[in-house]
């Protein structure tokens, strides 16, 4: 039987009980999903380390871990992730950074790490400032390339250079000077000398052009200052573990928001952002329904991310997040719930709506497929799934699962 599997990460799903809220429950144990709930009662249900145990999950290695990529092994920092994302056709040896646009004052102070969110006139600096770049990779025998994302998002990418190992700069504070970068090996320092170079000349040329006059007359802050983190080489994975040639499925990523597009490019799944996905709370879930139903029919796997789960929790709105959750079972999982043969529900951390950050702790599992060990549990939540079948894994064995539900689970043995 040619099965069609439908695999949901809803990011930063766990979370910790909230006695103010919930008395005690958790978003999503608060929540009201019958449409998940339902198929959970004829699922098997476990909880899930997506790193390791005691180790915090950034998304993006918790991502990898899900499409069962040991991140220890696989990791190689976010940059490329963004820079894949956004579209861009990495070389090997490329060096990638995630950028925000930025407001510095005239004596270096950090303003605003995100130039009060608002893109305006960015793409005109980034194209008037590409005469200014060709002088520096004519200086260092390098290409570069800049790339503006959604909102103050960007990248950076660097190729000719040989270490990556440079001091990141964006260290998420504001109301502090921003610093040079430093190099961490001996092989860095060119990597270092380049970017101060182009971060100055990005400074000084953005700071005077005229876009900024009419973003003050607009009551804007100037966007003047690239800070750069995320600092990553693209190794490509190589062909024969590539998801496909692993797997033996063929497998598609649905999303909003570049990196998470960006990882799964990487482990070399194909990519769709539906319209109306903004990877933020006003993503059209609707839309990313009837993707996720049209894939279908040309792939095995179709994963679908969501992402406002983990940026409500990020802001600290536990009941916001707790809604959302119920819009996801309306809007989204009312829909697809019967156009697949198997469906796995997970996130790819926990974040803690309390302290607004991602905690170690594990996040639930349920695998819905047409035979198996359904289990006692009846709702998809934190302390009802630890009960499941399938205990407490590791992210990686996920996929495992999965294959073993279609039989086509790894033989070892005679
Ligand atoms: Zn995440
Ligand atoms: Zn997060």
């Amino acid at each position: 039987m040619n099965y069609k599997i439908l695999f949901l990460i809803l990011d930063g799903i766990g979370d910790h009980g909230n006695r103010e809220l919930f008395y005690g429950k958790t978003p999503l144990e608060a929540a009201k999903k019958p449409n998940i709930d339902k198929l959970c009662r004829n699922s098997e249900c476990g909880l899930v380390y997506p790193v390791d145990i005691g180790v915090v999950p950034g998304s993006d290695t918790g991502h990898l871990a899900l499409l069962g990529y040991d991140p220890y092994k696989y990791y190689r920092g976010r940059g490329i992730f963004e820079a894949l994302g956004l579209g861009i056709n990495l070389e090997p040896g490329d060096i990638a950074f995630r950028v925000n646009f930025a407001t510095v004052s005239e004596d270096g102070t950090i303003l605003d790490r995100r130039a009060q969110r608002n893109d305006f006139g960015i793409e005109n600096i980034l194209s008037d400032f590409k005469g200014i770049v060709e002088n520096v990779e004519e200086e260092y025998n390098v290409e570069i390339i800049i790339k503006k994302g959604v909102e103050h998002r960007g990248v950076l990418v660097i190729r000719g250079l040989d270490s990556e190992k440079v001091k990141e700069i964006d260290k998420h504070k504001e109301n502090e000077k921003v610093s040079k970068v430093e190099p961490l090996e001996e092989g860095a320092k060119k990597t270092a000398e380049v970017l101060n170079t182009l971060l100055e000349n990005f400074y000084k040329f953005a700071n005077n052009h005229e876009i900024n006059k009419e973003r003050k007359n607009l009551g804007l802050l100037p966007v003047n200052y690239m800070l750069i983190r995320g600092s990553s080489k693209f190794i490509p994975v190589p062909e024969k573990e590539l998801f496909y040639e692993k797997y033996n499925l063929k497998g598609i990523f649905i999303a909003g928001a570049p990196m998470y597009l960006g990882v799964a490019k990487y482990v070399g799944l194909d990519t769709y952002k539906p319209p109306g996905a903004t990877g933020t709370v006003n993503t059209s879930l609707i839309s990313k329904a009837e993707a996720a139903i049209k894939k279908r029919d040309e792939y095995d796997i179709v994963f679908t991310h969501i992402k406002a789960t983990d940026s409500l929790s990020h802001d600290r709105k536990p009941k916001e997040k707790k809604n959302f959750i119920e819009r996801v079972d309306e809007d989204f999982f009312s829909r697809v719930k019967e156009e697949f043969d198997i469906i796995v529900v997970t996130g790819d951390h926990s974040t803690s709506s309390i302290w607004g950050m991602h905690i170690p702790d594990p996040v639930p599992l349920m695998i819905y497929s047409p035979i198996n060990r359904k289990d006692s549990v009846k709702n998809f939540a934190e302390r009802k799934c630890h009960k499941g079948i399938l205990g407490h894994i590791k992210g990686t064995s996920i996929i495992k699962i999965i294959l073993s539900k279609i039989g086509k689970a790894e033989w070892f043995g005679t």
